[in-house]
């Protein structure tokens, strides 16, 4: 079986290293000294203030409640991203109003962020830097500013991501990542979350902690959000390989693409050439929507796992009220992509096999097609 992704983990003994520390302080959580050094890691190389958290999910519900922002009110959201995005604004009694996908990028369409906001007079934008790929900040943000809502993105994939020069993590008001096991790099179970804004991470702190830190006095309406030191300390290990890591797949992603090239009947996703994505996961998309469903079913007979990220959340039962306006981007990109296997161990004749069935897919959809 080749499964679709495969974490990567550093040499067990440099992780046993880090127990046996642990082992002999007994400080085994309450943000002591890994998860202080994760934070130091991830601030660094974000270039903004980072804090740990249990889960990206959590993260993303706690980061919201931590902008105060009115309930009742509503916030745009993309359909086509992992249902945390959704949960985490319900969680905060906001009104999820679904927004349109760039085809070409999987990302928020600022446009059609443009028009609903418009119509609802949105107090956050939360949007999602699909696979990795960078949203569109600039215009996001300009939207974000003229409406007078915060923005917040969900990084979950972007790790290692820059749109232009600037990290994923210093885009948004907000950004929150994850490190759960799927995740380009990964501490078993975990996040981060980051702002540039002091008062917003000392709120957070709070607010990650049940709401108090040392003196039982309830602050802020909390949770427990903490990162375990088990969790932190494999993260201090992980994390700093993250442009390794990206690197050899970057040098995977160039083989496919060279398998592919010239292969009519399907594309990539287009990410700018100015920006990085991590590529969280490696999506094409057919023209004929059948065409992806043979391809998949091939792919299954060889035992070759394929994903079909996103389920749009718009055409999930507990979602389902509140789709109002048509996605047709969104709904056209899902009936089409096919998620492929990338992960460091992956090797290149299993790649040229994948491709193989790709093509032989994408060949016979174009044949089948009526003209145009
Ligand atoms: C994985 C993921 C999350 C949730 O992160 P966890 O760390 O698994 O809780 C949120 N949003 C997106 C887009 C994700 O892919």
């Amino acid at each position: 079986m080749i499964p679709i992704t495969r974490p990567e983990l550093p040499p067990l003994a440099d992780y046993v290293h880090l127990l046996e520390r642990i082992w002999s302080t007994r400080m085994l959580s309450n943000f002591g000294e890994f998860s202080q050094a994760l934070e130091k890691i991830a601030s660094d190389y974000l270039r903004t203030g980072a804090r740990a958290v249990v889960s990206g999910d959590v993260g993303l519900v706690c980061a919201i409640s931590c902008l105060e922002l009115p309930a009742g009110t509503t916030c745009l959201v993309p359909s086509f991203t992992f249902n945390s995005t959704i949960n985490a604004v319900l969680w905060n009694d906001l009104i999820p109003v679904f927004v349109d996908i760039d085809p070409e990028t999987f990302c928020m369409d600022p446009d059609a962020a443009a028009a609903a906001a418009e119509r609802c007079g949105p107090s956050l934008i939360v949007a999602t830097h699909v696979f990795g790929n960078p949203c569109d900040a600039d215009r996001l943000g300009a939207l974000a500013r003229r409406h007078d809502a915060r923005l917040l993105f969900d990084a979950a994939h972007g790790y290692g991501s820059r749109r232009g020069d600037t990290p994923v993590g210093g885009l948004g008001d907000v950004e929150v990542f994850s490190l759960s096991g799927t995740k380009p790099v990964t501490c078993a179970e975990g996040g981060l979350v980051t702002s540039r804004d002091q008062r917003f991470l000392e709120r957070f702190e709070y607010a990650r902690a049940y709401g108090f830190q040392h003196d039982y006095n309830s602050r802020v309406q909390g949770m427990n959000g903490k990162m375990s030191e088990l969790h932190a300390a494999l993260g201090t290990l992980t994390l700093p390989t993250i442009d390794a890591v990206l690197e050899h797949r970057f040098g995977q992603i160039a083989t496919y693409r060279r398998l592919l090239a010239g292969v009519e009947g399907i594309r990539f996703q287009n990410v700018r050439a100015e920006d990085r994505s991590t590529f969280k996961d490696l999506a094409i998309v057919f023209d004929d929507p059948a065409a992806r469903d043979r391809c998949r079913d091939e792919l299954a007979k060889q035992e070759i796992q394929t994903k079909l990220y996103f389920r749009p959340c718009h055409r999930m039962d507990a979602f389902f009220a509140f789709a109002d306006e048509p996605l047709p981007a969104t709904d056209e990109v899902y009936d089409r992509i096919l998620c492929l296997p990338l992960y460091a161990s992956l090797d290149d004749r299993t790649i040229e096999s994948i491709c193989s069935t790709v093509r032989a897919a994408a060949i016979a959809g174009v044949a089948a097609a009526p003209a145009r």
